[in-house]
């Protein structure tokens, strides 16, 4: 068993090092806010980032964005207060770049580090079912491996660091295309006097399936516990979702990659979240753009 630091326990990292106690490791655990330090069971409530970082053999990290991954392990100080031949696995979804920068730093402080940004939302970091997607090298990954495995279900190896970000970025773009195209085909139906259930049905077994149709379907009433079906409310946030398409964005301008669905995903997006207020919704609210008679009902 290994002892860790965990540091940002929101959504996705409370749940995560709950996990993690709850497989045995001593996790070390720190956030900003103090009564998410004390929400997490079986946890060790640490006074700072520092703390969480010191005498560990393992540290982890779950923040929001960029900015925050870059000020933690180099302005806080963490890699500095890291033991030599520690590792350190940031799991939050950041630009590459980022991720690339904190971790040369890693190596040249001593540290192996890891890129490991997740898919499966809240129910996979409660669940322990989460998908790891990484980025470094493939020691590193062998000694993450058991820790990863207490806190998700597949694990993949995208390629250096960096590569995790990657492969995080390119899908969840593609999750955006989806959830946008699989919203206005239910609503062109719709218009045309289908019953959204049936439509569902015969696209989901059709050459249109795909996962929202499957196990997310935008469209209120047509699936049972689905954030459709609860006024869009818990889920993956419109807010997470453009940041994510932001970075998208960036990644394509960097690689001089063409990415025109993705834009417009990103756009729809934004208007979407600006015009119905959506940013802490559910991402498959963006079935409200095209059925503005659905806002502020089921
Ligand atoms: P969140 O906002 O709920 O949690 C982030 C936490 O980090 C907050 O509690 C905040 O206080 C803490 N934090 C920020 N800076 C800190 C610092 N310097 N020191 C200590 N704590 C600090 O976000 P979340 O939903 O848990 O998402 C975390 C990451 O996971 C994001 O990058 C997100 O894109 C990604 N992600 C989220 C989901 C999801 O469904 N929520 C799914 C996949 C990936």
């Amino acid at each position: 068993m290994s002892t860790v630091g965990f540091v940002g326990l929101g959504n996705m990292g409370g749940p995560m090092a709950a996990n993690l106690a709850a497989a045995g490791h001593e996790v070390k655990v720190f956030d900003l806010v103090p009564e998410l330090i004390a929400g997490v069971e079986g946890g060790l409530a640490q006074a700072s980032a520092l703390d969480a970082a010191s005498d560990v053999d393992v540290f982890i990290s779950m923040l929001p964005a960029g900015k925050h991954v870059a000020g933690l392990y180099l302005d806080e100080g963490v890699l500095a207060r890291l033991p030599q031949g520690a590792l350190a696995i940031d799991c939050s979804t950041i630009d590459p770049e980022t991720a690339r920068r904190v971790a040369a730093a890693a190596t040249d402080a001593g540290i192996a580090m890891l890129d490991a940004p997740v898919s499966g939302g809240t129910a996979g970091a409660q669940n322990g079912t989460l998908t790891f997607i990484v980025g470094g090298d493939a020691d590193a990954l062998a000694r993450a491996r058991p820790l990863l495995e207490a806190m998700g279900a597949n694990i993949f190896h995208a390629g250096a660091n960096g590569a995790g970000q990657i492969a995080k970025i390119c899908n969840n773009m593609l999750l955006a295309i989806q959830m946008a195209g699989t919203a206005e085909a239910l609503s062109l139906g719709v218009d045309n006097g289908l019953d959204p259930k049936v439509l569902s049905e015969i696209m989901k077994q059709s050459s249109g399936g795909n996962w929202a149709l499957k196990v997310y379907n935008p469209f209120p009433g047509v699936m049972d516990g689905v954030p459709a079906s609860r006024g869009y409310q818990g889920g993956f946030l419109v807010d997470l979702m453009t940041k994510d398409l932001a970075l998208a964005m960036t990644t394509a301008e960097q690689s001089r990659s063409s990415v025109p669905m993705g834009g417009l995903a990103k756009n729809l997006y934004r208007v979407h979240e600006q015009t119905h207020g959506a940013g802490r919704l559910d991402f498959s609210s963006i079935q409200w753009l095209y059925r503005p008679v659905l806002v502020g009902g089921e």
